[in-house]
């Protein structure tokens, strides 16, 4: 019989140890994420990489049972933020030093909204000649809209797959034609293609959520070999349908439990991937961010949307940071990675090494 000490030291896991890997807590849990930290600095070094993040409209045609932003939530207004104002988020990223944005929105299909982000991502890389990498989370989108912003110079996209079962994700969705468990796996595998540096990830702590469905969901992670994982813990909405289960979900501690554990189990199976310590953490608990990033996550996305459609950006409530300013947000965050010994890198897209060395072997083959 395995110790949890002999399965620390493995480097490849059965559905046993990983089980036994996220169950972990009190001083397990601490070994866990005191080898996942070990391997991380081992791998890639202190070093912590900013996403400078819009969030460009939450207008959105999808009906996600979890998510503020829902079409069906009547009492959100509905905003988008302008061509100007976008590019001056991309003056301020500049201006702080962030060498990489990332824009996130509810989801749309239609021509003018795809061109227009076409048109985006071409003039911030034209303001910033070319220093600003891009990452993209737009939803769900055809193969040719993919092609289409990836050459126009987006080279990360998210797109979390929310959960890697089948009849989970159905039962956190509507039973419909837009909500499609199969396309959204489809849009992985396209993003894989068109050579984006594809992120995914899911929320932990669903209603119906088991611990074997975060086990498949680490396995999917592998089974794709994603260059980059974004995992938060799930925070109810009062707006939502699922507000209505929130008595049955793990406790915050809980949650916030299982979230760490499954970022230092990651680390542990992909040492190579960038990993985002979600905001979503801090909104459960003040050191949130800095726990994610001592547990094994590498990146940071500080928020750059204008102060006033803050507000109307609630995927859950009382989001982390909300009315901070951007000045304020680079100096906090500079001071909280520092005080757990880990270093921002300014000017610099910060891609994953995963992906580079993946790039690497594939040109030499
Ligand atoms: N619309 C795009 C999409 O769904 O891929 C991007 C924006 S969406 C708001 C970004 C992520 O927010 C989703 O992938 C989901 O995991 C997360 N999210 C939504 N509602 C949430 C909630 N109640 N708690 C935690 N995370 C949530
Ligand atoms: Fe729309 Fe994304 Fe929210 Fe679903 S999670 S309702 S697609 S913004």
């Amino acid at each position: 019989m395995k110790t949890f000490d002999d399965i620390l030291e493995q480097s490849r896991f059965d559905r046993d140890d990983l089980k036994r890997l996220l169950d972990s807590r009190g001083a397990e849990a601490e070994k866990l994420r005191q080898r996942a930290l070990a391997v991380k600095l081992g791998t890639l070094d202190n070093h912590v990489h900013l996403r400078g993040l819009v969030e460009l409209s939450n207008i959105c045609r999808k009906d996600c049972l979890y998510c503020g932003l829902r079409r069906s939530n009547t009492k959100v207004v509905r905003y988008t933020v302008s061509d100007e104002e976008v590019m001056g988020c991309a003056r301020l990223a500049l201006e702080l030093g962030y060498g990489s944005m990332a824009i996130q929105c509810g989801e749309r299909s239609d021509r003018a909204f795809t061109e227009r982000i076409t048109r985006l991502v071409r003039e911030i890389k034209r303001l910033s000649d070319n220093s600003i990498g891009i990452t993209l989370s737009c939803g769900e989108q055809s193969e040719e809209v993919y092609r289409e912003w990836f050459e126009a110079g987006a080279h990360r996209y998210l797109l979390r797959i929310e959960s890697s079962d089948k009849s989970l994700y159905e039962k956190i969705h509507p039973q419909d034609d837009v909500h499609d468990f199969e396309r959204r796996l489809a849009c992985i595998d396209s993003l894989l293609k068109t050579g984006y540096q594809t992120g995914t990830g899911v929320m932990v702590g669903l209603p119906f959520q088991t611990l074997d469905h975060l086990v498949h969901d680490l396995l999917f992670f592998q089974e794709k070999d994603v260059a980059m994982v974004g995992l938060g813990p799930f925070l109810p909405h009062p707006d939502t349908p699922l507000w209505a289960y929130r008595e049955q979900i793990p406790s915050d501690e809980e949650r916030m439990r299982l979230t760490l554990n499954m970022i230092a189990t990651l680390r542990l199976m992909m040492p190579e991937i960038n990993m985002v310590a979600a905001t979503a953490t801090q909104t459960l608990d003040p050191q949130g961010r800095e726990k994610a990033v001592e547990a094994g996550a590498n990146v940071i996305m500080p928020n750059l949307t204008p102060q006033q459609y803050r507000e109307e950006y609630l995927i859950y409530p009382d989001k982390a940071c909300v009315g901070d300013k951007p000045e304020q947000c680079r100096g906090c965050l500079d001071l909280r990675m520092k005080s757990i010994g880990h270093e921002i890198l300014y000017n610099a897209w910060g891609d994953s090494v995963a992906f580079t060395k993946r790039s690497a072997r594939q040109g030499s083959a």
